[in-house]
């Protein structure tokens, strides 16, 4: 089903986001991670990046309906670390209202590069997806980029380091390159949206 997305709108705010039912599921991530490009190989799509990267709606909630009843939402990337403070003020709070009201939020995808995992916005990212009790699925992507073995021994210090979470969290390692880790990412999205 993830392939028959669609572009819905770009809401500057949480006022216009399509109505709050069904359920959804948001991606986060910071800039550069990878987090368009894996949409895009979960999705199977290559409109949906180009989409949420157009100038002007980098900075806002893009909504995708994947069924009737299913979305997917393209947050706004976080980390430029040049950002105005005043800029990433507003991102923050646009983040944290949409986080905290958005009753059909069922989960977080958190795009990670699997090189520099758990940076300092992925921490404070978790941290809002605590407080919301909401559950997290983290793709390491870019995992084509390590070898077999330093790929494996950052997914287990993922894992590891994540072990004592409070909230439900599942990692796994994600090519958008070689489009490796796909069907686990569908199951790990089927699992969220089952919630
Ligand atoms: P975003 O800012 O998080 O949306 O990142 P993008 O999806 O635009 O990707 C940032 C850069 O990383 C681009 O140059 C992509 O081509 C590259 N990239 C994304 N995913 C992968 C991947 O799985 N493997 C490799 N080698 N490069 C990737």
């Amino acid at each position: 089903v993830y392939h028959q997305a669609k572009f819905i709108n770009s809401a500057p705010s949480l006022k216009h986001a399509p109505p709050d039912h069904g359920l959804e599921i948001a991606f986060a991530g910071r800039s550069n991670a990878g987090k368009s490009s894996a949409l895009n190989t979960l999705t199977r799509q290559n409109a949906l990046a180009r989409i949420s990267k157009t100038p002007g709606r980098t900075q806002m909630l893009n909504f995708f309906a994947i069924s009737e009843e299913r979305r997917f939402v393209d947050l706004p990337g976080y980390g430029f670390a040049s950002a105005p403070l005043a800029i990433k003020q507003q991102w923050q709070k646009a983040i944290e209202e949409y986080m905290n009201r958005r009753k059909s939020l069922c989960g977080i995808v958190l795009v990670m590069d699997a090189r520099h995992p758990l940076t300092e916005f992925d921490w404070q990212m978790l941290h809002w997806c605590e407080h919301a009790e909401l559950p997290v699925h983290i793709l390491l992507t870019k995992s084509d980029k390590l070898s077999f073995g330093a790929a494996k021994n950052t997914l287990l210090q993922v894992q590891e380091e994540l072990s004592g979470a409070p909230i439900p969290l599942t990692v796994q390692l994600f090519s958008s390159l070689k489009k490796s880790g796909v069907d686990e990412a569908h199951q790990a999205l089927d699992y969220l949206f089952a919630q």
